[in-house]
């Protein structure tokens, strides 16, 4: 991988082409003209890079390819409308009717939605299962196996799962491994390098940065990228705007500083729950009660400000009464942005009457944004008098 400061300010940057540039121009357009007869068969030949029509290649949208790509530590990239577009695309890729897939049993709500509701209409199966014991998670491989799904760390409870051995066991036994990697982002954990097949993140989070894009990332060998584009991505048509990727680009180049902010103000928050009596646990992968310790000292190289924690006294109106307290949480979906974040899952029992039962339904997870920590920490504080 090139250098990371390198990387996210100058990768994939061509700046003599448009005039030198600082900021790559919006290339907003949909199509691009050929001089010649013989140049349009050559740009018709190669959409996969070179400009052509803009649900194929943008040269905006090509500039953040490369460059995620490459923090991927993969040979090629897929910029998706979503991340639930490049999970969906990905995963569609590479089944067909009467394949099973093996997946983690607290995935982010539409994938599991994905194999639930969708592909199981086209004879799709699926198992759910934990992935903290990889020998009891492997055992649920049938002989009809054709991927298996990670997230490591999921994004609710936060469990990891041992990627390496996973992906090395899938690979032995012909079966495509696929990650969604949000949570680590690339500078936490580059799964490609334990052979992870796709790796699938939700630019609208970290990636971007900034709440004002909603937007997806595959990563993977040019020989998986390259059918993918020419199938289901082209065919679903999930690209991302000439400048959502110019706003996603932007978002990049503070991609270190965000984090390493959002982490280490997120590391304060939880040492400050996991010593206040009225809390019962936090979820996070460095905090004390985070029972995986050997895998994040082995895998994950940034922790990140996304962390979930419960109260003693479960009760919605407490729980109602804490965030309607908190002034600067907001209370929203989402995490990754400049913004802290509180989302109580009883609302979306309530709202929906439905939950993943393996979560708890007083759970509240929490997204530590840029601000200071001793603000939020107070906010908390006050907040929790409250309950
Ligand atoms: C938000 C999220 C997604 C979906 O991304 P969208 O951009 O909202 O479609 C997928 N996985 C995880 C872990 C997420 O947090």
């Amino acid at each position: 991988m090139q250098e990371l400061s390198y990387l996210l300010n100058h990768f994939g940057e061509e700046r003599e082409k448009y005039e030198g540039a600082i900021n790559p121009p919006v290339y907003q357009t949909s199509n691009f003209a050929a001089g010649n007869y013989d140049e349009l068969v050559k740009r018709i030949k190669n959409e996969f890079d070179s400009p052509f029509y803009s649900r194929g290649y943008n040269p905006t949208a090509a500039i953040v390819r490369k460059k995620i790509a490459e923090l991927e530590g993969t040979e090629d990239a897929l910029l998706c409308s979503s991340g639930s577009a490049a999970i969906s695309c990905a995963v569609m890729s590479q089944l067909k009717a009467g394949d099973h897939i093996l997946c983690i049993e607290k995935p982010y709500s539409w994938t599991s939605r994905l194999l639930v509701q969708l592909l199981s209409r086209y004879n799709i199966e699926y198992t759910f299962a934990s992935g903290k014991n990889t020998e009891e998670f492997l055992s649920h491989v049938q002989t009809n196996t054709r991927l298996i799904y990670l997230e490591s760390p999921n994004s609710i409870t936060f469990e990891q799962q041992d990627i390496q051995a996973i992906a090395q066991f899938a690979r032995k036994e012909n079966i495509i491994t696929v990650i969604d990697n949000s949570y680590a982002t690339p500078l936490g954990q580059n799964p490609a390098q334990w052979g992870v097949d796709l790796i699938i993140h939700s630019a609208t989070k970290y990636l971007n940065g900034h709440s004002d894009v909603v937007a997806g990332v595959i990563c993977g060998s040019k020989e998986l990228i390259r059918p993918i584009f020419a199938n289901e991505w082209m065919t679903l048509g999930a690209q991302v705007s000439p400048h959502d990727c110019s706003l996603l680009l932007r978002g990049l180049r503070t991609l270190e500083i965000r984090i390493q902010r959002s982490a280490e103000s997120a590391l304060q928050v939880i040492h400050f729950l996991d010593n206040h009596p009225k809390v019962e646990k936090v979820y996070h992968p460095f905090s004390k009660h985070y029972d995986q310790g050997d895998l994040t000292k082995k895998q994950l190289k940034v922790y990140g400000g996304l962390l979930s924690f419960t109260l003693h006294d479960a009760d919605e109106n407490k729980i109602k009464s804490f965030v309607n307290s908190l002034k600067y949480f907001l209370l929203a979906t989402s995490w990754g942005g400049h913004e802290s974040l509180v989302f109580p899952m009883s609302a979306l029992q309530t709202a929906s009457n439905y939950l993943n039962p393996l979560v708890p339904q007083h759970l509240i997870r929490m997204y530590i944004g840029l601000e200071s920590p001793q603000l939020l920490i107070s906010d908390l504080s006050q907040a929790l008098e409250n309950v």
